[in-house]
């Protein structure tokens, strides 16, 4: 068991769904599940058609919380509904996205309301069996979840005959090894088929041609937490949480030189200057801010001038970043943006699975040069060199870590530059003391 301590964040702005139970003593256990509206979301669904669980998803505007915020219910209602093989669900639970914590305390904390999702999504999808893919890293979850899989075959759950409907569905958890790149989907797949995790070239896509050949959903932690309430209480209910096209709350990750650091469950839409400032407690020590990492590392940065703006997928879309996975990063006035973007890049170039020549060669290009540069050793056309770089990574590579590390490097040469010409006038970094003179 690791040491870690639950990060979740207090504030009355909060709208606890996916986290009501986190407070209740002993809230990983399907008694204490059972008591407060455990499964009762599955029992409803097990009354309804498959055409009417997934009509009842999409009614609830829930779009996939992995980060690229598509309607979780269009991506259900892909799955064909007659195949020749077998259909699988498939819960991405790699997380790995620098700055996003939040399926961690979801699965610690309330693994059964997971757990119930995956089964609702295999009746919507008349699929019999599924697979949580754990991040190598969160290996301790796979106890936790181990130990609710075992409760919930033995209530009746899981296993040939659910709660006496006939229905059929059994799930595994499988843990990845510690690689970013198996958070892509079809990395995952094959990683999980026990292959190399490459990503695989779409289309097909996994709907269609998944796990082992076969149609295959694969959803996010969050966004499958997210399904027994939806059932629950209605599509509608739902949608009406948070704004137009989002619905639904979101487990925003709150962190960098903030006051209040933590997770904090939000409607979808709220205020990015109200998160940080009445949320978070505004910046820590009473600082300036300059800039803000809207959902994970690989979106583009917001300068402290753009932050009037509500967190949903469009409206963040609208000024040319990302909601992400809800990872906001919050910097101060005393960060330097090039050595944000050089540890950014170093996690990138790291990550690369090498199999596209412009992210393999491109990310390391980029972190190398950074290196040089943010050591003081920078030449005026550097900067241009690294957004050319990047501009040639953008939208050319076999999947979208060449994207996540291109989209953070364009926008920070272009909204920063004149911390790249600060560094070119002196030489060295102007956010790092010189050192001590040797006496
Ligand atoms: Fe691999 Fe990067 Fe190409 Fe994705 S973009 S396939 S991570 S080399």
């Amino acid at each position: 068991m690791s040491d870690y301590k639950n990060p979740m964040g207090e504030s009355p702005h909060q709208v606890p769904v996916l986290t009501k139970r986190f407070g209740i003593e002993n809230s990983a256990s399907i008694d204490v599940y059972l008591q407060h509206d455990g499964y009762k979301g599955l029992e409803k669904a097990l009354t309804m058609t498959s055409d009417q669980v997934i009509d009842e998803v999409k009614k609830s505007n829930l779009r996939g919380r992995g980060g690229a915020g598509f309607p979780t219910g269009m991506k259900w209602g892909f799955v064909p509904r007659q195949s020749p093989k077998p259909k699988y669900i498939v819960c991405n639970a790699d997380e790995s996205e620098p700055g996003t914590c939040k399926d961690r305390p979801l699965i610690e904390k309330d693994p059964h309301q997971l757990i119930e999702a995956c089964i609702i999504a295999g009746w919507a999808l008349e699929s019999h069996q599924g697979y949580i893919y754990v991040r190598g890293e969160y290996r301790y979850l796979i106890d936790i979840l181990d130990r609710a899989l075992g409760e919930a075959y033995s209530k009746g759950y899981l296993g040939d005959n659910i709660q006496g409907s006939g229905f059929k569905f059994n799930l595994y958890t499988h843990t990845g090894a510690g690689a970013y790149e198996c958070g892509e989907e079809t990395a995952l797949l094959n990683s999980l088929e026990g292959l190399r995790g490459f990503p695989r070239i779409k289309p097909p896509f996994p709907a269609i041609v998944g796990l082992y050949g076969a149609p295959t959903v694969v959803n996010n932690v969050e966004t499958l937490a997210n399904i027994p309430h939806i059932l629950l209480n209605g599509g509608e209910w739902f949608a009406k949480l948070g704004c137009e096209r989002n619905g639904g709350t979101r487990l925003f990750c709150l962190s960098g030189q903030i006051a209040r650091p933590g997770i904090y469950e939000l409607p979808m839409g709220f205020p990015l200057r109200k998160m940080i400032y009445e949320v978070g407690g505004g910046l820590r020590d009473g600082k300036k801010l300059k800039a803000v990492i809207p959902g994970g590392s690989s979106c583009p940065v917001l300068t402290a001038d753009e932050i009037d703006v509500p967190m949903d997928f469009d409206s963040l879309g609208k000024i040319k970043s990302m909601l992400g996975s809800g990872g906001v990063i919050v910097i101060d006035e005393d960060t330097c943006m090039v050595k944000l973007l050089q540890r950014i890049m170093q996690f990138y170039a790291h990550e690369s699975c090498g199999w596209c020549v412009p992210c393999r060669e491109g990310t390391a290009w980029i972190k190398k040069l950074l290196d040089r540069f943010h050591a003081g050793f920078g030449r005026p056309d550097d900067p241009d060199t690294v957004a050319d770089i990047a501009g040639n990574i953008m939208g050319k590579t076999l999947c979208p870590l060449g994207d996540a590390a291109a989209m953070p490097t364009l926008s920070i040469v272009s909204k920063f530059r004149h911390e790249f010409e600060e560094h070119l006038r002196l030489g060295a970094c102007p956010h790092e003391k010189a050192p001590a003179p040797v006496s």
